[in-house]
């Protein structure tokens, strides 16, 4: 099979030949029909810190898919069946961790990750365990499909906090900013302003969701809230940035008592004024990773009743364009980049 590989510890990424996996007992075999590039991917191709700590080469990168099941395991319990469109968690759990005992399985330290720590999604095949496999409904296009894991980020992030009449500052307009622009609208916020410094991010924020975009090198989230009406600050915020200055201009403009949900991650330690979040009482709570399976679920619930987030999709080309698909993802003028593969 044709897969991209991380053939070499430098920049770069290989469409090379790879075997298709043999599937243990407990996995199904899924012929991949759609892929999307992630920011994790783009990190592996630039072979930055984190990548070089992190990835074993050779390693077939990607993990976020959709496609169909074209083989079952001898041991496979689930009623899933050959043909059936599928995606799939990501991270797969153990079963010795005190979190996973308990039922968090999102919270399993011993997590590994498709096309990070084993063979993954950017190929013609790929196995997974069943309990990994998440079913799709009929109706469900494969490019949103290929896009659930970033899409379940997200969610999980978007629903930590009640957001029913609440007014949502989101920093980082990329694909999962922009995610939760539409998720926030959808579940019933009243203002939804998104922030980044990137005119094509918000351009397409502005497009796909309902919201109000505002670059930050231009304009003031003060100015913002005086012309929405706004008078003591956000009930929710969403840091999608991982940037220092959008977490502090979070910390400045919530209102007392308020609910941060932080997904971003920082490329390092970040100063932060911790008398400003005590005098203001807020809840930060940090978000990994998707709940499995509760996200999943309220997931496909939200697709299937209007939340429409195709509109991030910027580009869409054959596998064996995929230097084009990397240029566009590491330009910053993209949303989505879907990669065929059928
Ligand atoms: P992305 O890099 O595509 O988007 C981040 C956006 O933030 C960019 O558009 C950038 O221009 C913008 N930005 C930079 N500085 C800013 C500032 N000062 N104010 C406002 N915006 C600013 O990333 P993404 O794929 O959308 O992911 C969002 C974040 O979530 C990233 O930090 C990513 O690493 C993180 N992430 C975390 C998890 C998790 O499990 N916690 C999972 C996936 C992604
Ligand atoms: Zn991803």
């Amino acid at each position: 099979m044709e897969a991209l590989v991380k053939a070499k510890p430098q920049e770069g990424i290989w469409l090379e030949t790879a075997p298709v996996p043999d599937i243990k007992p407990d996995e199904v075999l899924i012929r991949v029909e759609k892929t999307a590039i992630c920011g994790t991917d783009v990190h592996i191709y630039n072979w930055d810190e984190w990548a070089q700590k992190t990835i074993p080469v050779p390693m077939i990168v990607g993990h976020e898919f959709g496609g169909h099941i074209v083989e079952l395991g001898s041991n496979v319990r689930r009623p899933l069946k050959i043909g059936q469109r599928v995606s799939g968690e990501g991270h797969l759990i153990g079963q010795k961790s005190r979190a996973v005992r308990a039922g968090h399985f999102h919270l399993d330290p011993d997590t590994q990750g498709v096309g990070v720590n084993r063979p993954g999604a950017f190929a013609e095949y790929l196995a997974i365990p069943a309990f990994n496999v998440i079913e799709l409904p009929d109706d469900l296009d494969m490019d949103v499909a290929a896009m659930l894991d970033p899409l379940g980020n997200a969610v999980h992030t978007a629903l930590a906090f009640d957001l029913v009449g609440e007014d949502v500052l989101i920093t980082g307009a990329g694909p999962i900013g922009i995610f939760a622009a539409a998720i926030a609208r959808h579940v019933g916020a009243r203002n939804v302003v998104i922030t980044d410094i990137n005119p094509n991010r918000l351009a397409l924020a502005e497009k796909v969701a309902d919201c109000r975009p505002v670059d930050v090198s231009k304009e003031k989230l003060e100015d913002v809230m005086a012309s929405l009406r706004m008078k003591e600050g956000f009930d929710v915020a969403m840091e999608m940035s991982g940037a220092p200055s959008a977490f502090n201009a979070i910390v400045d403009n919530m209102v007392m008592g308020g609910n941060v949900a932080m997904l971003g991650i920082p490329a390092g330690e970040m100063p932060v004024d911790w008398s400003k979040i005590v005098f203001k009482a807020l809840t930060i709570k940090t978000i990994y990773g998707r709940e499995m399976f509760e996200t999943w679920y309220k997931m496909l619930a939200m697709l299937s009743s209007g939340l429409d987030v195709s509109g991030v999709i910027t580009h869409r080309m054959d596998h064996t364009d995929f230097q084009a698909g990397f240029d566009a993802a590491r330009s910053g003028a993209s949303g989505k980049v879907i990669l065929d593969w059928a």
